[in-house]
């Protein structure tokens, strides 16, 4: 085995330095506005909207004209493609807009999730073929930064050695495809919250499958100062009868990172995983508030927990964009607080802020 290679250019480890610690200034975090087409159908379904592109376009351009202060908590945006061709009434691209509020356009880049034969239902993600072409386009069009999320489950024999090893490989391969095309990638191997399995089972997974990502990504030479994590924060399983507290959730989370993440990566930026917008926020501020080794920024990289409460405001009707978009602004305050360990729990009320957005065997 030769351990020979090189490191990126100087230039290039600074590019990328810059993009994600601006992506994880303090008080900020991201909104993962990315669900494909099926996915956003099934939210606009919960609201008797349409699912075709001109109301996708329409509900991605009220999220995106939200007043400038929304670019006090949220510094990048994770579009998926059709989203990032599309424009506003005046025929603004989207990107431009996010640009011209001082938030980062980033990409969805994987192609979806397929079954791993011979498993236990288990998966990984495809997408890399053309992905260097891909990236190179994207980087053009405006995004400096991409997201690949590769999912494990939680069952009495998984997650096995096969997809924890598959996933960690191509979530390296991926990143380090992103790293040669200029753009950040966000790391995300997502714990599944389905099962009945408890906090300490969740916490060991969550350990394996980071120190198996963590050395992919070292034996694929990805500059990690250059890189973000998105991960699940630790939780109990969704059917499991013992629940625990935001402390509880907070120390497992911070205990699992600490054991697993090196130091040199800049910032962390939770998943919500159907977790209620309150609890998102609240669990957020427990872990910044937890007292021990922290090296990164711990924020937010919300899909569901930021958008509940914009799509239940908006129903579809153009009448009520402006109180969509406080929606989204109120909550985005309330996650960039959480990111710092100030928010107060309940201080923020939000159309839907205590409904459950569990999604059994949740896709992107
Ligand atoms: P949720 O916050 O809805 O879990 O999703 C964020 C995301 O981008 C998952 O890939």
């Amino acid at each position: 085995m030769t351990t020979y290679f090189n490191y990126p250019p100087p230039e290039l480890q600074a590019e990328l330095r810059d993009i994600a610690n601006r992506i994880v200034a303090p008080g900020k975090g991201i909104l993962a506005a990315d669900e494909s087409t099926a996915t956003i159908g099934k939210r606009f379904a919960d609201i008797g909207a349409e699912n075709n592109e001109e109301n996708r376009r329409q509900y991605r351009q009220l999220l995106f004209n939200s007043d400038n202060v929304l670019s006090e908590n949220i510094s990048g945006v994770i579009l998926f493609h059709e989203t990032l061709y599309q424009k506003d009434d005046n025929g603004t691209p989207f990107a431009e807009i996010l640009k011209k509020k001082g938030i980062i356009p980033g990409i969805k880049v994987d192609k979806g999730v397929v079954d791993l034969f011979g498993s236990e239902g288990e998966c990984t993600t495809q997408g890399l073929d053309d992905l260097g072409a891909r990236c190179a386009q994207y980087k053009k069009d405006g995004c400096d930064f991409a997201k690949w999320r590769c999912v494990l489950k939680i069952g009495q024999n998984t997650p096995s050695y096969q997809a924890i090893l598959e996933n960690a490989n191509v979530l390296a391969r991926y990143a380090s495809i992103c790293q040669a095309n200029r753009i950040v990638p966000i790391v995300e191997p997502e714990v599944l919250p389905d099962g009945t399995h408890d906090l300490d089972r969740a916490q060991k997974v969550t350990e394996t499958v980071l120190a198996a990502v963590y050395k992919a990504l070292n034996d694929h030479h990805v500059y990690l100062e250059g890189t973000l994590l998105k991960p699940n924060m630790v939780t109990p399983g969704q059917s499991c009868p013992n629940k625990a507290s935001a402390q509880e959730i907070a120390r497992a989370t911070v205990q699992a990172l600490q054991r697993t993440v090196p130091a040199a990566v800049p910032g962390v930026t939770f998943l919500s995983g159907g977790q209620s917008e309150e609890e998102a926020s609240v669990n957020l501020d427990a872990i910044n508030k937890y007292e021990g080794k922290k090296p990164w920024s711990l924020t937010f990289s919300y899909g569901r927990a930021l958008q509940a409460s914009v799509l239940r405001a908006w129903g579809g009707k153009k009448e009520n964009i402006k109180a969509a978009q406080d929606e989204l602004i109120k909550r985005a305050k309330a996650n960039g607080d959480a990111s710092l360990g100030k928010y107060s729990a309940g201080t923020v009320v939000g159309a839907a802020a205590d409904v459950g957005l569990f999604i059994k065997d949740h896709a992107y």
